[in-house]
């Protein structure tokens, strides 16, 4: 593989992840150099606000989110081998190969999508998207250029649209029906990564 290859040695796990994430040799290495850049203490950890440097993030509404997304509950910091994962979610769906033996659906999979997306909303983590959690997240993507007053009824239609069962929340099925014919792949995509 030419030029690449004696690089890709450096980047830790570099086979299993190329293999866990379909991610190509470059790409990966190309990761990894980002990944170096935003660790400026080089202690192979990111925090949070290692974070800010990233552009994309800093000036995507919901970046705030999508970098929370990184650290779990009780996590303060990520290696690149779960940088990398987490990132996988944005590949392309169309790029996919299939794996064999796979038991979970691949991160980039229509399904791995939309369970990234959902948490971004579901901030409590409990499984359902609240009033409240929609609200808040509307909040930050809306900015100044809405009033409280238009929120709400955003708010209001999206839940009705999508509450099936109507218990005033929406839960993960109910998400994705409700995303059924919408691009996903178009709506989460990171410049950095092509
Ligand atoms: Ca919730
Ligand atoms: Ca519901």
């Amino acid at each position: 593989m030419g030029s690449t290859s004696s690089s890709r040695n450096h980047v830790p796990n570099a086979q299993e992840l190329l293999q866990e994430t379909g991610f190509s040799a470059a790409h990966l290495l190309r990761l990894y150099e980002r990944f170096e850049f935003l660790d400026r203490d080089g202690r192979g950890q990111l925090r949070p606000d290692d974070f800010e440097a990233v552009r994309e993030l800093a000036m995507n509404p919901i970046g705030g989110r999508i970098i929370g997304a990184f650290f779990p509950p009780g996590q303060e910091t990520v290696d690149f081998p779960t940088f990398v994962r987490i990132l996988a979610h944005f590949r392309p769906t169309e790029k996919n190969r299939a794996r064999d033996g796979a038991q979970t659906e691949p991160a980039n999979s229509r399904t791995g999508k939309l369970k990234f997306a959902f948490q971004l909303y579901d901030l409590d983590r409990d499984g359902k998207i609240s009033r409240a959690e929609l609200l808040q997240v509307l909040r930050a993507m809306m900015g100044i250029e809405v009033t409280e007053e238009q929120l709400q009824s955003i708010a209001e239609r999206a839940i009705q649209e999508a509450d099936l069962d109507r218990d005033d929340a929406i839960s993960f099925d109910e998400f994705r029906k409700s995303l059924e014919k919408v691009n996903i792949d178009h709506k989460m995509s990171i410049r950095f990564l092509k």
